[in-house]
């Protein structure tokens, strides 16, 4: 049978293999992040963060929330703590706590808890809460008429109540249906009693279209068991990628495919983003078991998928923001390749090196703002004198001279 998809998704299941595809991997993605576990412990969110495990309990304190992870610190140990959808990466440590200099992965684990009931939808609009973690939260109605505002009265396993003190309404979100009471002389209809008004569902927090990935390992079989590790890491990344380029908008629904070829296969990897579509080399895998990274550039490209054209669209740009998105957002806690004796516009580590430090230092969302004019078809390399205040050669004299390491700017 279908693995659990959510019930109130169940009606929209087009079909079983795309149910059960989004239904493992997807959900969790799609949690709203306030518990996160591991093999040996959990973290959870109250009004800071705990982590609980076998022997100790630590607190702390939320710092950072973006679309690739969300920060702790904890001051009594000096860590600062990076969840992942995938893994843990924890930095500093002072005292009996053991000091780590860089970001440093320590495990891998994941989102968990799904049934949150964040959102609310019917056939006019939808609820969605707007302060889960606040102890009365907010509840924002929008449907043809505008919006109205609830505060959250009361919550049983049946149902939530909402109230909307100004039009003196209490509404009771169930399972199936909308019922409401109450009403003053600002509204044309007063209820005496609960009343069924609407019938809706549950959503969970997700937003977005539903991803499905599919390999083909036909041409190289013994690659089967890597390909089966990529597709989870697409699954979990696709997401994450996308909030990254495109932040607060819904993902198309979307169905990637992964063909792993044979000998024949000359290069290492490449992405028909149109179509889709990624194309990876067996021998490549086969002699780097761990470049996983490589499919998370590859992934970036599928998001990417930029109009066709080589004027608005250039090579570096494109090629610089999978190379981020890998290396930055992906695996910081690797060393990033840059070969200093390139320039950004040949692209690949370079340049994500040189969008990572514009970024820095004079535009935290240079990332997102590049992309939104590539998808449009209408970049020029203009546009960094108004993102990052300086003319592109400007800035890459600037990047030379404080970034360039100094002993290996002759020789590697
Ligand atoms: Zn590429």
């Amino acid at each position: 049978m279908a693995l659990p998809c959510g019930s109130a998704r169940s009606i929209a299941c087009a079909g079983l293999i795309l149910c059960s595809l989004a239904g493992s991997r997807a959900d969790a993605q799609t949690a709203d992040r306030s518990r996160w576990e591991y093999n040996s412990g959990s973290i959870a969110r109250s009004r800071s963060w705990i982590e609980e495990t076998e022997k100790e309990t630590h607190a702390f304190v939320e710092t950072a929330r973006n679309p690739v992870f969300v920060e702790l610190f904890d001051p009594a140990r000096d860590y600062t703590v990076r969840l992942y959808a995938d893994k843990l990466l924890l930095r500093g440590g002072r005292g009996s706590a053991k000091r780590f200099v860089k970001f440093t992965r320590i495990y891998r684990g994941g989102w968990k808890g799904n049934d949150r009931r964040l959102g609310w939808e019917y056939e006019r609009g939808s609820f969605r809460i707007d302060q889960p973690a606040a102890k009365s939260p907010t509840w924002i109605e929008k449907n043809l008429d505008g919006r109205q505002f609830f505060s959250q009265s009361k919550q049983t396993g049946d149902f939530v109540e909402l109230s909307d003190s100004a039009r003196d309404y209490t509404v009771r979100l169930y399972a199936g249906e909308l019922q409401i009471r109450g009403g003053n002389t600002s509204v044309p209809a007063r209820f005496a009693d609960f009343t069924w008004l609407y019938a809706g569902h549950w959503v969970t927090g997700e937003r977005r279209g539903r991803l499905a990935v599919f390999v083909d390992t036909s041409d190289a079989p013994e690659t089967a068991k890597w390909a089966e590790a990529a597709k989870q890491l697409c699954e979990i990344w696709h997401p994450i990628i996308f909030d990254r380029l495109y932040p607060g908008s819904r993902a198309p629904a979307r169905t990637i495919k992964m063909i792993f070829k044979g000998p024949s296969m000359k290069g290492l990897a490449f992405t028909e983003a149109s179509q889709s579509k990624i194309t990876i080399s067996a021998d490549w895998i086969t002699k780097h078991p761990d470049d996983f990274g490589m499919v998370i550039h590859e992934l970036t490209h599928v998001v990417q998928n930029y109009p066709r054209s080589k004027k608005s669209n250039p090579f570096w740009v494109v090629e610089g923001m999978a190379d981020y998105v890998r290396y930055y957002d992906y695996e910081p806690e690797k060393p990033v390749p840059a070969d200093w004796k390139k320039t950004y516009r040949d692209g690949y580590a370079i340049a994500s090196a040189f969008l990572d430090w514009i970024q820095r230092k004079h535009n935290a969302r240079i990332i997102e703002k590049l992309n939104a004019r590539l998808a449009i078809g209408e970049y020029t390399d203009d546009l960094f004198a108004d993102y990052a205040g300086a003319p592109l050669e400007q800035l890459w004299t600037q990047f030379l001279a404080s970034e360039r390491p100094k002993t290996t700017g002759k020789r590697r």
